[in-house]
């Protein structure tokens, strides 16, 4: 199982992991900030941890972590 954490510290409100993975990730148009909604992911499911790898690639900030 790997955890998905997003740290709001440090999310500067660019959206991408939103956009990357929506089943993973959403932006809260109020704060500005991404939030986690698929906070555990299944090593058995590769797609859905390919996603969440990416978006963790593509954050401007790192503020998210896969471990
Ligand atoms: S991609 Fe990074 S900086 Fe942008 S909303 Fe997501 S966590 Fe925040």
């Amino acid at each position: 199982m790997r955890k998905v954490t997003l740290d709001d510290n440090v999310c500067a409100g660019f959206g991408n992991c939103a956009l990357t993975a929506p089943e993973i990730f959403r932006f809260d148009d109020a704060e500005l900030i991404g939030q986690v909604v698929r906070e555990e992911i299944d090593d058995t499911d590769p797609e859905q941890l390919a996603n969440a790898k990416l978006a963790e690639a593509d954050c401007p900030t790192h503020a998210i972590q896969v471990n």
